[in-house]
This record gives C-alpha cells, structure tokens and sequence, in this order.
C-alpha cells in the first residue's frame, strides 16, 4: 500500500547539515497498522510527512497504492491527498468554526454539493459519537472530542490511508486508551490502513501489527509487532522497552543459579508448562521478574526465572520443545 525508496531528507541550517532521513527504505502492507518509533529527533516527523508530501524528500521515492506520490504535480498532488488522511498531536482544528464545519471543510474544498456535504458530515459524526456536538466549537470540547473530530475531517472524504502524527500524545491515559480503540475499529471495519508515529511504546503494543524502530534517520529493527517487542535485537529498542519497567535486580540471584528468560505466546501463555517441567526435571525456580500483557490482542507472557537444582538444561530443552522461547545468560 505504501513504498518508501532510499528517501532521504536533509535539512540546511547556519549550524550546518542536519540528515533527518538517511536512506530509508519501508513497505507498508494494505489494512496493516503500522507503527514507527523512536526518540525525540530521530525522524518520525519528517518520515510520515513524507508519505503525503508535506515534506519532499531531497532523494528517493514514495508510493502510495502504486502511484508515485514524489513524482506528481501539485494538481495531482491534491487529489492523491484525499485518499491519505492525517491527524495531529495538537488536532489542528479551525477553532472559529463548528465542528460541523470542521468536519465539512476538505469535502466543500472539492466543491461537493452541500446537500451531499451534509449528509456525509452527519454520517460521520454520528460514526465518531459526536452528533450532538456539530453546532459547538472545538474550544467546548475535551481532547479526546476533538481528536475524533480531527479523525472525522481526515476521513471526509473516504481516504484508504490514515496518517497519525503522535495523535494521542496530547491525551490522558484513559483518552489515549479510547482513541486507540476506535483507530483499532477503523482499522477492523474499514480496511483503513493506518501508519502512526509516535515515541509511546504502550500505543505500539496496543494498536500495531507491525513496528519499525527508527534512529537518526535509520530504521534499525523493524517486524510483527509481537516479535519485535518480545526480542529486541537494537539497543535503541532495548532501552525504550525497558523504560517504566521495574529493573530487574542481580543481587537477588540464588547461588549457582541459572537464569533464563522466558516467552509463552499466544495460548501456551496460561498453560502451566514451567511447573510440569520443574516437577520432570526437578529443578527448582524463582521467578525475578514477570509479566503478562497483550500485544495487538495477542496474550503473551514473558519473566526471567533462576533455575536452581535439578536438571538445567533438560529443563530448557524441554520448555523449547513445548513451544516457550528461551533466552539463556
Ligand atoms: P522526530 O519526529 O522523531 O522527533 P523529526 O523528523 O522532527 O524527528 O526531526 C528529525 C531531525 O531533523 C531532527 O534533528 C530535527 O532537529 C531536524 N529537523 C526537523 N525539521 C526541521 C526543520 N524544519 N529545519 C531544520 N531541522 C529540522
């Protein structure tokens, strides 16, 4: 759906050259979420803008559903718009106007008659849980109001791409969660493909079908979402994963111990396979650290225990055979 080749975008100041985007090379797959994380400057910005042009890319191409978005003429440009959607961080609605009027904005820029207009306008508050509020003005409404305000514009005129700029950056935990769970059902019921950045790993495992991490203008790790979270190979992904979470303390390792860490996906997560294997094995266990979590829907869970006694190795063994990923020390 989208193709992004050897772009590349570099930005002139008098400080000198400063490399946003270093060659990136990316296929987005139709109906996928995709995600893109990284720290503050890596260039998540600049990358999504590349997707719709509102950033050119000094080298490379960019396709979206086969058409070479980077090779268009403006008039080209703006029809090829209205089937890429965006949303923002600080929602970038007209606040002297409705929301009706918000929401009708890019569908009267193509001079559609008013009467269609409405309907459509009706059609998508009423989608979007906002019927009651077309006559208020963006000031009257909550962040998260005004966020789906800002997804109702940017689905006026029936785009099959959405692009979210760090759209729930600006919400509270539980509006985050909300805006989530209707990009996921946008996602469901209408095939819409959606491509987020943002620096939130919580919005990545929640939402996402694939990730790519970037950094200083490189994507170092990219895959299903569930693998890249679950082993990540780059330092950049270690340490943005790790964040939040309770470090796991060495001092409290039994003598002799051997630590292993562990995954259990999809079922296998509620099965009690590591006490089977302790009582066949008779190795003895502490768990260090755990959790069990879902990511995109998927249950996982994932902990490092130190073995101690037993039979170590049959133990590891026997967990790979039954399916749980194993990652000695
Ligand atoms: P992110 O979204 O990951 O924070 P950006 O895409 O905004 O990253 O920025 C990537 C790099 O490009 C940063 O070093 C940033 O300072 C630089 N940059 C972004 N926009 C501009 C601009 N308009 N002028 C100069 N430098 C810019």
């Amino acid at each position: 759906m989208i193709r992004l080749e050897g772009v590349t975008r570099r930005y002139r100041s008098a400080a000198g050259e400063r490399i946003a985007l270093d060659g990136v090379d990316l296929e987005i797959g139709r109906g996928e979420v995709f995600g893109v994380v990284g720290r503050s400057g890596a260039g998540k910005s600049t990358l999504i803008r590349a997707i719709n042009r509102l950033e050119t890319p000094d080298a490379g191409r960019v396709f979206v559903d086969d058409q070479e978005i980077t090779a268009l003429n403006p008039a080209e440009l703006r029809a090829a718009r209205r089937r890429i959607g965006m949303i923002f961080q600080h929602f970038n609605l007209l606040n002297s106007k409705t929301i009706f009027d918000n929401v009708a904005f890019p569908l009267r820029l193509e001079g559609r008659p008013t009467a269609e207009v409405a309907a459509r306008v009706n059609e998508l508050l009423e989608r979007l849980g906002l019927a009651e509020h077309g006559r208020k003005h963006p000031a009257q409404l909550s962040g998260g109001q005004k966020q789906r305000v800002g997804i109702a514009r940017a689905l006026a005129c029936g785009p099959s791409v959405l692009l979210c700029d760090e759209a729930t950056s600006a919400l509270d935990p539980e509006t985050t969660d909300d805006i989530l769970a209707l990009l996921d059902q946008l996602n469901r019921e209408l095939g819409l493909t959606i491509v987020l950045i943002t620096h939130q790993m919580e919005v990545v495992r929640r939402v996402c079908d694939q990730v790519a991490v970037l950094k200083d203008g490189r994507i170092v790790e990219q895959g299903p979402t569930a693998d890249v979270f679950l082993h990540p190979k780059h330092p950049v992904t270690q340490a943005m994963l790790a964040e939040g979470e309770e470090a796991f303390d060495a001092s409290v390792t039994p003598p002799g111990a051997r630590l292993a860490r562990l995954t259990f996906r999809g079922a296998a997560t509620y099965e009690p396979e590591l006490s089977r294997v302790a009582r066949s094995t008779g190795v003895d266990y502490s768990i260090l650290s755990g959790r069990i979590s879902r990511i995109r829907g998927e249950p996982y869970g994932q902990m490092t225990v130190a073995f101690t006694g037993g039979d170590a190795e049959a133990a590891v063994a026997q967990l790979t055979a039954r399916g749980v990923a194993v990652e000695t020390a």
